[in-house]
């Protein structure tokens, strides 16, 4: 599940959301406005250095 991450342009307060979607509620924040999408979800997904290699890995074991 993607997680977006939201920003208030008034106080600045960040909320990370994880949602389903490919369209992502935008959440209002407790001082007022709506919250502006920071981030797209695949800059989160991917985080984390050998990941792909450590799932690649497993995929080859299960394969042989
Ligand atoms: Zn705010």
């Amino acid at each position: 599940m993607p997680i977006y991450e939201f920003k208030c342009p008034t106080c600045g307060k960040v909320e990370e959301r994880m949602q389903s979607g490919y369209e992502p509620v935008v959440p209002r924040c407790e001082c007022g406005p709506w919250m502006i999408l920071q981030v797209t979800p695949s800059a989160i997904v991917f985080k984390g250095k050998g990941w792909a290699k450590r799932d690649r890995a497993k995929v080859d074991k299960q394969g042989a």
